[in-house]
């Protein structure tokens, strides 16, 4: 590629962050090139994505391929699995209540990966390589890939994952910290009908989360010390299923043909600033959060959608879209979602592993009883939740569910 040929948009990294950045960018008529090793064919999680997000997927072109392999989202249920005395009451979200046919879908990570490679592939320049060096000019940068081989943009989207070398090098701190807890991630067929509703178990050492699948089957996010994680890990098949039916107290009957397992330590990341020199951060080179709620990739999905959005409308007027001032939009447009669902997740995150101090579990009971009690306010956090007020891109919005 030669140095001289200068993109509007380069995009660090091909996780699903990067796909998706590229390919709205992509759409949004910027010329893109996204530059990043593809990515991990033998991922087994499944990302459950709300309306907004599979609304974007609709304008990407990939939602007809996606969806015969994918499963509404049409309850949430929330279950109290302290060992308090003081329990609170079961909540169940239910998508019609707040006018919805579902909150979203569960679609697994791999097809997810290779529609959106598929599409970048159609309308970006796709270089499967690493970046091994990033030099930041007054006008654009230039990354460095291969033998010495160079590209050029006005503006990069750091979407390098969580130890991210592009926002390093654009000069962003993050802030960084650990969860004493790791997630076990399966797919498995049971017995009874999930009837397309997530249950979350809310227990002391975290959440254990069963999301729908096609047919009789669903997939597990199952919280639990480090220690319990790896006991778990290395049990054989027909142990773990008897005690994942044990946890889940027969929810879904009789477990069976669970896939290998994979465990994910939790930890969380922040970063200080959402775009600085000609760079901007983008999916978990941005926020790191948790398994609990399914925040991560729709957060991801919003960032891309924003970057789009304010780099096309910035391009259309004859601006730099790498300026200081195309920069500081997106950081606006950013900041408040991003930091709401990060403080939002670890608050809840801590309040179960604090759940023995009788005030916490006291306040979080008494949250529990008001969202039993009160549709007003469930449909608040739905609506909230499917497509959030402090970031409404136009590539997400329309056709709701
Ligand atoms: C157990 C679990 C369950 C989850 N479930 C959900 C869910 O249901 N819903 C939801 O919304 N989110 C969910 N998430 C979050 C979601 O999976 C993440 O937000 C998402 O995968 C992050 O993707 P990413 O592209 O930012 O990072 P990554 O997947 O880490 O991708 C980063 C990419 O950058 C590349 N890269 C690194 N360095 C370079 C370089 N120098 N040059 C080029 N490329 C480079 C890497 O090769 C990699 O492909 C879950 C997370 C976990 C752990």
């Amino acid at each position: 590629m030669a140095g001289k040929d200068i993109f509007d948009i380069a995009v660090i990294g091909a996780g699903p962050a990067g796909l998706v950045a590229g390919a709205a960018c992509a759409i949004s008529g910027l010329r893109t090139v996204v530059i990043g090793p593809p990515s991990n064919p033998l991922d087994r999680r499944t990302s459950a994505l709300f309306g907004g997000s599979v609304e974007l997927l609709k304008k990407l072109d990939i939602w007809a391929r996606l969806q015969a392999q994918s499963e509404p989202i049409t309850g949430i249920r929330i279950v109290d699995g302290s060992k308090n005395l003081l329990r609170a009451p079961e909540v169940l979200f239910e998508a019609r209540e707040a006018g919805f046919e579902a909150f979203g879908y569960n679609i697994p990570n791999v097809p997810l990966t290779e529609a959106l490679e598929a599409v970048c592939q159609a309308s970006t320049t796709r270089l499967p390589v690493a970046v091994s060096r990033i030099d930041i000019g007054a006008e654009n940068v230039t990354l460095t890939y291969g033998d010495d081989a160079t590209v050029t943009a006005r503006l990069v989207v750091a979407a390098d994952g969580r130890r991210s070398a592009a926002r390093t090098a654009a000069g962003i701190d993050v802030a960084s910290w650990t969860y004493p807890q790791s997630a076990i991630v399966a797919t498995f067929h049971h017995q009874r009908d999930h009837h397309g509703i997530s249950t979350e178990l809310h227990r002391p050492v975290g959440p254990l989360t069963v999301v729908p699948g096609p047919g009789k089957t669903s997939n597990l996010v199952w919280i639990e010390e480090p220690e319990e994680a790896k006991r778990l890990l290395a049990l054989d098949d027909s142990a773990f299923e008897h005690e994942l039916g044990q946890a889940l107290k027969g929810l879904l009957g009789s477990i069976s043909c669970l896939t290998p397992r994979q465990a994910f330590p939790l930890s969380g990341q922040s970063a200080r600033i959402l775009a600085k020199n000609r760079v901007v951060v983008a999916g978990e080179a941005a926020h790191v959060i948790p398994p609990i709620g399914a925040q991560g990739l729709n957060l991801s999905c919003r960032d891309a959608a924003t970057l789009a959005e304010i780099a096309g409308e910035a391009k259309t007027r004859g601006e730099d879209i790498g300026s200081d001032a195309a920069l500081s939009r997106y950081d606006s447009a950013r900041k408040a979602d991003i930091g709401t669902r990060i403080f939002a997740i670890d608050l809840l995150n801590r309040s179960l592993l604090s759940s023995h101090i009788p005030g916490v579990n006291l306040a979080r009971g008494l949250g529990l009883f008001a969202l039993a009690s009160s549709s007003t306010l469930r449909t608040q956090v739905m609506r909230e939740g499917i497509l959030p007020a402090a970031s409404r891109p136009a590539l997400m919005s329309g056709g709701e569910m």
